[in-house]
């Protein structure tokens, strides 16, 4: 899960982003409305957590533009104000939530559980063969072995299943499972796919993970 955070304030934005990367999503920090949007234009995020006044264009505007373009992904809005017409305003721009700064994180991680949860319906499970991964309860079994996964290996591994049968180029698996500052000349990935093969495929004959040489991987029956 890739998650946008566009926050001006450095202190809130680098609290935002360590929880969130404890938990294992990649994150990336937008410091503008400008950056925010352009960033969430091109990439392709999970969710998006906005904060209202930002420089260059705020986050009420930010999320009109975004919706005309008919970007459905999830929005939370942040706001210092609590007056119920900045929600209101916020909620009609095509937010799905809001909250008001200051937060307790935990309370940002369960909206943000409930409009991802939302968002995945009605695939809540991923089974390919005898593989099966709970979007909900981030469980991982094959064959009915449960398999321990970091949250990393997880996030790897959900992507390789939504993309069944297709072949995933490292610059996509970058893209989708880690952050923006993630450096592509490493071998970064290719270790976590063996990390993957090593708890996945190790102990059964029939392998799921391909190398499709040249190209990337891909995850196949
Ligand atoms: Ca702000």
């Amino acid at each position: 899960m890739r998650i946008l955070v566009v926050e001006d304030e450095k202190k809130i934005a680098g609290f935002i982003k360590r929880g969130l990367k404890e938990e294992g999503y990649a994150v990336d920090v937008a410091a503008d409305g400008g950056e925010g949007y352009e960033l969430a234009s091109v990439n392709d995020y999970d969710l998006i957590i906005l904060d209202i006044m930002l420089p260059k264009c705020d986050g009420v505007t930010v999320c009109k533009k975004l919706r005309a373009e008919k970007l459905e992904t999830p929005i939370i809005m942040l706001t210092a104000k609590t007056s119920v017409q900045d929600k209101v305003t916020g909620l009609d721009a095509g937010a799905n939530d809001y909250l008001t700064k200051p937060f307790a994180f935990e309370e940002l991680l369960a909206r943000m559980r409930v409009l991802l949860r939302r968002a995945v319906q009605p695939a809540t499970r991923l089974q390919v063969a005898d593989l099966a991964l709970d979007l909900l309860s981030h469980k991982v079994s094959r064959a009915d072995r449960d398999i321990i996964l970091s949250s990393r290996e997880f996030a790897l591994l959900e992507y390789l299943m939504r993309n069944t049968g297709t072949v995933v180029t490292r610059t996509m698996i970058s893209e989708h499972v880690w952050d923006i500052d993630f450096d592509t000349s490493t071998n970064v990935i290719d270790v976590y796919i063996n990390y993957l093969r090593n708890k996945i495929d190790a102990d059964f004959d029939q392998k799921l993970i391909q190398t499709i040489r040249g190209r990337g991987y891909m995850l196949k029956e």
